[in-house]
């Protein structure tokens, strides 16, 4: 083992922290903590090195072993490196693997509430996502529910505002919903289904190949940066917005809560601080990316930007409605997080109807 004074100074800073014990941190001895280094791997549901959600799953695991000056080391796996895409949560949970990036919708055959985490139809942008879950009380709720599984959640990254999707053929109005056999996972397929579709779900690597062959006849991914990278533009013509299923995607770190534990705080602090930096990071990224590639899409690869109608989207807001109520009847952990969820969109609501929607169409006048 080796000895590094270096870690002195924090130790202290510890038991200052600590209040009462700090007379007792300065008589202790200029003590030394034996330099352990930890190994973790992550588990992603991604590609490997996908754009902006693999690499911000790399980006998460390179700052952590900077900032813990090598101390904690994680190596990424992507989709079926380790495991497959649908394992992750699995993996993790036993502790196979230590930490696990992917989406909480993923996982509603564990718990139905976990998608809640993830997006609801019409539910809240990134930002209010971000607010919900730091201070409006979601990363509480999202805790609780994941303890049986010695999981602990936490946000790492948001897709920004979806697209609705790419089809085949145009939706001009609630009949063209029915019979339409479309990859959309989640609360969303569940609220094409009650319209009279078909949902598929289907791993990220395996859209563009089952939109070609016509196996579906429309796909949502996520926005114009990812669906680009995937090629999918080649295999249906036609772009529709807004992205009413997902209108800000948190994605989910899920850290196993043993690996966590026993770890020295310093390097949870560093966990956990730079799951934040990540989330940031992941949809700053996107942000900018999507910009440039709408234009490309539109301008060089001669897409058909769409708009829903009214009358579609109102058919499918009352249709979300009505599931999401259903599925809270149903179980009272679920409703729990759907009654603060929209709390916070209603309050929301009220504060960004003079803000962002303010600024956003003033900027349009
Ligand atoms: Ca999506």
């Amino acid at each position: 083992m080796t000895i590094q004074q270096g870690q002195q100074p924090l130790s202290r800073r510890q038991m200052i922290q600590g209040g009462a014990v700090a007379a007792a941190a300065f008589a202790a001895p200029a003590i030394v903590r034996a330099e352990e280094v930890h190994q973790w791997k992550m588990v992603t549901t991604w590609p490997k090195n996908f754009p902006a959600l693999g690499t911000g799953a790399n980006f998460l695991a390179s700052i952590i072993e900077e900032m813990s000056g090598g101390r904690l080391k994680i190596k990424v796996f992507g989709d079926k490196e380790l495991v497959g895409a649908f394992e992750v949560f699995d993996t993790v949970s036993r502790g196979t693997a230590q930490i696990g990036h992917g989406a909480a919708y993923y996982w509603k055959g564990k718990q139905q509430a976990a998608q809640l985490f993830s997006a609801i139809p019409f539910g809240l942008n990134p930002q209010e996502m971000n607010s919900w879950l730091y201070y409006g009380g979601g990363l509480q709720l999202w805790t609780k529910l994941y303890e049986p599984f010695g999981l602990i959640p936490v946000p790492i990254g948001n897709t920004g505002v979806q697209m609705g999707g790419w089809f085949n053929r145009e939706i001009k109005s609630v009949e063209d919903l029915k019979g339409l056999k479309m990859r959309i996972p989640g609360l969303g397929g569940e609220v094409l289904k009650r319209a009279g579709g078909t949902p598929v779900s289907l791993p990220g690597g395996e859209i563009y190949t089952a939109l070609q062959s016509g196996a579906i006849d429309a796909t949502e991914w996520i926005g114009p940066y990812n669906d680009q990278a995937f090629g999918i533009y080649k295999a249906a013509k036609f772009y529709y917005y807004p992205g009413w299923h997902e209108p800000g995607t948190t994605l989910e770190g899920i850290i196993n809560k043993k690996a966590y534990e026993a770890l020295p705080k310093d390097l949870q602090a560093i966990v956990w601080n730079a799951c934040k930096a990540a989330n940031l990071e992941m949809l700053s990224e996107l942000t900018a990316k999507n910009n440039d590639a709408l234009e490309s899409l539109i301008n060089q690869h001669k897409v058909q930007l769409r708009r829903f109608p009214d009358d579609v989207l109102r058919h499918l807001r009352k249709m979300s409605d009505e599931i999401l109520a259903e599925m809270a009847a149903a179980d009272p952990v679920f409703k729990e997080i759907l009654d603060s969820l929209y709390k916070f969109r209603k309050q929301v609501s009220a504060w960004h109807a003079v803000s962002e929607q303010m600024v956003l169409e003033s900027r349009g006048l």
